[in-house]
C-alpha cells in the first residue's frame, strides 16, 4: 500500500522521521520553500536594494540555494541576484561543474561572475596541492587538518568575499545545509574553538566582511538532494580528487548514527548553538579587525590565513 501524504492524501514521496511527516512532492516542495523563507526573515532579513551574492558551485547545495534565492526574490526589481563562481583549477572535476553552472544561470537570466585560483593567486589548487605536497601532511601542530580541503576552503573564502565586496554585495549566500552547519558546530567544539564559532556566526558582522547568509542551514541534506534531483538541477557527478576531511567524514558517520537513532538531533545541535553565540559573543570580543600586512584583506591577524597558506611551507 502506498504511503499517503499527510496534507492532502496524495501518494508520498518521502518521510521526514524528526516530523513524522510523510509528504507528497507538491507538499515536499513548500516545506523546502518554507524552510528557506523563515531562516532568510529569522536570521538575514533582505532590504530594499540589497545585492544578493550567491556562491555557485554547481553542486547540488548551492544550486539549490540559487534557486531558492530566485524564487524568493528574482520577482523584485530592487533585489540584484548575482552567482559567484570560483575556479579552483582542480582538472577532470571543477571544469565539468563550471559548464553546469554557465547553463544554469542562463536558463533563469541571473548574472553570474566566475574567477579563478589562477587569476588570483597565481596557481590552480592542482599546483598548489603538488606544490605543497598536501596528501602527506594531514594535521599541524595543533591537530588542525591541513590537507587540501583546508587550504582551498580559505583561498576560496577569500576571493568570494573580495568579489561580493566589489560588486557592492550586502549578503554572501552560502549553500551549507543543516548536515553541514551540525557538522561544522561539533567540530568547533572538538577543536575548542570558541572564537571561529563566534566570528563567522550571524550575530558578528565584522568590517569588510560580506554577511555571509545560509538559508539551507534548517534543511537536511537528504532532502536537498532530492530536491535538487526533482528541479533537475546540476549535482556534483564526480567526486573532487583531492576531496579530504577525515576529521569531517568522522564527525558525518557520528551525527547520522545519532540521527537515526534520535530524530531532531542535528536540529537541537544547531538551535542550541543558536541560543549559545550571542552569548559567547558578548563575552568574547572578536571585533577587532585588521588588515593584513601582504594582501590589505580583512582579517583577525597581521597577515590573512590565506596570504599564511600560501607562504607558509606545508612540509617543513
Ligand atoms: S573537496 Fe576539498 S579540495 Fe576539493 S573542491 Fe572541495 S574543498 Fe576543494
Ligand atoms: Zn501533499
Ligand atoms: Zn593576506
Amino acid at each position: 500500500m502506498t504511503t499517503k501524504c499527510r496534507k492532502c492524501s496524495t501518494p508520498a514521496i518521502i518521510y521526514q522521521p524528526y516530523s513524522g511527516l510523510h509528504l507528497c512532492k507538491k507538499h515536499f516542495f513548500e516545506d523546502v520553500e518554507r524552510k528557506a523563507k523563515l531562516t532568510m526573515r529569522q536570521r538575514y532579513p533582505v532590504k530594499k536594494n540589497d545585492v544578493i551574492a550567491v556562491a555557485f558551485s554547481g553542486g547540488k547545495d548551492s544550486s539549490v540555494a540559487l534557486l531558492l534565492m530566485h524564487k524568493i526574490f528574482g520577482g523584485r526589481p530592487d533585489i540584484r541576484i548575482v552567482a559567484i563562481t570560483i575556479d579552483e583549477g582542480i582538472d577532470g572535476y571543477r571544469n565539468f561543474s563550471i559548464e553546469r553552472t554557465r547553463e544554469m544561470t542562463a536558463r533563469l537570466g541571473i548574472e553570474h561572475i566566475i574567477k579563478s585560483f589562477k587569476d588570483e593567486y597565481g596557481k590552480s589548487m592542482d599546483e598548489l596541492v603538488s606544490e605543497k605536497k598536501m596528501a602527506e601532511n594531514r594535521y599541524s601542530d595543533d591537530k588542525k587538518e591541513v590537507g587540501p580541503c583546508s587550504y582551498c576552503g580559505v583561498l576560496r573564502k577569500k576571493i568570494l568575499n573580495k568579489v561580493a565586496r566589489d560588486i557592492g554585495a550586502t549578503k554572501l549566500v552560502i549553500g551549507h545545509n543543516l548536515d553541514d552547519e551540525a557538522q561544522t558546530i561539533m567540530l568547533n567544539h572538538f577543536r575548542g574553538d570558541v572564537e571561529r564559532m563566534v566570528r563567522f556566526s550571524a550575530a558578528n558582522e565584522l568590517d569588510g566582511f560580506i554577511v555571509r547568509v545560509k538559508p539551507l542551514r534548517k534543511i537536511p541534506e537528504k532532502e536537498i538532494a532530492l530536491y535538487a534531483y526533482l528541479n533537475d538541477l546540476p549535482m556534483e557527478l564526480t567526486a573532487c580528487p583531492h576531496s579530504f576531511g577525515a576529521l569531517r567524514k568522522e564527525v558525518r558517520r557520528l551525527l547520522n548514527g545519532f540521527e537515526v537513532n534520535h530524530p531532531g538531533t542535528k536540529y537541537s545541535l544547531v538551535r542550541g548553538f543558536d541560543t549559545m553565540v550571542p552569548l559567547i559573543a558578548e563575552a568574547l570580543d572578536v571585533s577587532d579587525m585588521k588588515n593584513c600586512q601582504i594582501c590589505g584583506e580583512p582579517c583577525n591577524d597581521d597577515v590573512c590565513q590565506a596570504c599564511k597558506m600560501l607562504e607558509k611551507k606545508a612540509v617543513e
